[in-house]
């Protein structure tokens, strides 16, 4: 083919599936814009999963009704004029592109009134051209409302997933903006349902209590590390609230909301050995510098920054949450888990086998932590918790492929509240759950009553385990892979903890069933529950062979 410039329409159409990669998307940059134009209120409704309708509507100083078709054109923005204001960005928007991209891709409608007019003005625009303008009334604010998004690009339809898990990024996309924004009111509906509402009263704790729930945010430490050049502010967790998916963490770049490797390595790393493996913590932070400082102008979606001293601010970002920590009660975890280091050299780790398990006489138990216990081949340490989570999850599946789930009813229902993602995978997974015994009935706003539980589930927090289990589930689509996590997750939270002494018969108990498991030498996880230090390297290290 030769080389020709591509119709106007296409490279509109390019660029627009840069913009909006999905419903959220849309949701993002009709926030920004509201946020950008000063709004006190934004409420977002949403249908379908935002594919049938988006709608937001803000009550900031409007478009004026000159400007209204041409902030449909692309590049075209109030935000910046010159080159030398690409190192200035101190607005949300400046590409130009949001509304014209939006417009390639859906129809939409826009009701606008700005401060300066008498008027509002009225404009439905399909495949980005209008259709309609006229002046209609309203007060002060604006509201563009999107229809059939993507419904001229097959392929990207195709690609999103179900209503459900669009509504879950949606709900994400305003709990972010809600965090980073607590002096705004938000308000989030849901095909009909409301499931965010923020105070607007400047309180970030506030912010936290809708979006994480009220015990999260009551214990939640402050960082509040104000510097002429680079300020630190936020909230985290204490180590007693991690967590089990990175899905915690907030970063925001002058309130942006960012995807930064430098800043959650930052955070992670200010916890660095307080955390058990696989936890993280629960972070909410705005860094604040001089724009000059910082680019934002590294992908259409704006998502992204580049520090112009990242040393700096990883420095500040660590220092600022160690110092908080630091302060913080220790954890309650256990006593002495380091007091024994096994020498890498001397003891091999039997994780990926799936050999079966010689018969093992039990010794003892070690650091609350470990069973010893003897074999034909030598000595091996058994990770307490790792080893009874392995029981469990092959018990669980067994019952459940038998249909055979022992379900325990619950004399007092537990209130459990969900974040918005983790109440849109409720939703979605709400009768998987309950073949595996939950029952979780809808009770206020994003509040449940839990009712039933496995029945091989412990005591202890169960509103904590549901929800884990919940956000273990959020990117989970494979449904096999989904059933494992539960039975997984179930596990987790029954197993016998690390730092619990057990009875020489407990002890005998779980090596027994063990031996009876398909894989007693990995934990559902894949670590390893054993390690194994055989007779011939005891006798090598003694110095008995040649
Ligand atoms: P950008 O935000 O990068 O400027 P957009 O395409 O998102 O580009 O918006 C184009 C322009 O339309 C903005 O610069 C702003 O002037 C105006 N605008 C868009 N949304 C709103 C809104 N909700 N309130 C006031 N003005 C708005
Ligand atoms: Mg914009």
């Amino acid at each position: 083919m030769p080389i020709k410039i591509l119709a106007r329409e296409v490279i509109s159409k390019i660029a627009a599936g840069e913009v909006v990669e999905r419903p959220a998307s849309v949701v993002k940059e009709l926030v920004e814009n509201a946020l950008d134009a000063g709004a006190t209120q934004i409420n977002v409704e949403s249908k379908g999963g935002g594919i049938s309708l988006i709608r937001v509507t803000d009550n900031d100083s409007g478009i004026p009704a000159d400007d209204v078709e041409l902030a449909f054109h692309r590049y075209a923005t109030s935000k910046i004029n010159a080159l030398t204001d690409l190192e200035q960005i101190s607005t949300l928007g400046f590409r130009g592109e949001a509304l014209p991209s939006i417009a390639a891709a859906a129809e939409v409608e826009v009701l606008t009134k700005a401060d300066v007019d008498t008027a509002s003005t009225y404009l439905y625009l399909k495949n980005g051209s209008v259709i309609k303008h006229e002046k209609r009334s309203r007060p002060q604010g604006t509201t563009v409302t999107v229809h059939h998004l993507f419904h001229n690009f097959p392929a990207r339809l195709k690609f999103l997933k179900s209503a459900t898990t669009e509504n879950g990024h949606i709900a994400n996309v305003l709990s972010q903006y809600a965090l980073a924004f607590p002096e705004v009111k938000f308000n989030l509906v849901l095909d009909g349902r409301l499931t965010l509402k923020t105070p607007g009263n400047g309180s970030l704790r506030d912010v936290v209590a809708e979006v994480y729930g009220l015990e999260i945010a009551k214990q939640m430490l402050e960082i509040g590390e104000v510097d002429q050049v680079l300020s630190v502010t936020g909230l985290v967790s204490p180590p007693s609230l991690a967590r089990s998916s990175r899905g915690y963490l907030s970063f925001f770049v002058n309130r942006r909301w960012v995807r930064s490797s430098l800043l959650a390595r930052a955070a992670e790393d200010a916890y660095h050995g307080l955390l058990m493996p696989g936890k993280h913590p629960i972070v909410i932070l705005n860094v604040s510098l001089p724009p000059q400082e910082i680019d934002v102008n590294v992908h259409p979606t704006k998502t992204e920054v580049k520090f112009r001293n990242s040393q700096t601010v990883y420095t500040a970002v660590q220092k600022s949450i160690g110092k908080v920590l630091a302060k913080a009660p220790p954890p309650k975890i256990k006593s002495d888990t380091t007091s024994f280091t096994p020498p890498p050299s001397l003891w091999t780790v039997k994780g990926a086998e799936t050999a079966s398990l010689p018969i093992l006489r039990v010794m003892g138990q070690l650091a609350s932590n470990y069973i010893m216990a003897e074999g034909p081949e030598g000595l091996y340490l058994i990770d307490q918790h790792a080893a009874h989570e392995r029981v469990l999850f092959e018990k669980i599946l067994a019952q459940r492929s038998q249909q055979k789930i022992e379900i325990q009813g619950l004399l007092e229902p537990v209130n459990i509240e969900l974040s918005p993602k983790q109440e849109e995978v409720l939703k979605m997974k709400r009768e998987l759950l309950g073949e595996f015994g939950f029952n979780l009935e809808p009770f206020g706003a994003r509040s449940y009553l839990l009712r039933a539980v496995p029945a091989i589930m412990k005591e202890g927090n169960l509103a904590e385990a549901v929800r884990t289990l919940l956000d273990s589930l959020v990117a989970e689509e494979e449904p096999s892979k989904r059933e494992e996590n539960i039975a997984q997750s179930v596990a987790c939270h029954s197993a016998v903890k690390a730092g619990q002494s057990l009875t020489a018969e407990e002890m005998r108990e779980l090596i027994k069933q063990l031996e009876q498991t398909n894989q007693p030498r990995t934990c559902p996880h894949g670590r390893p529950t054993m390690i194994h230090l055989s007779s011939r390297q005891l006798e090598k290290e003694f110095g008995r062979t040649g």
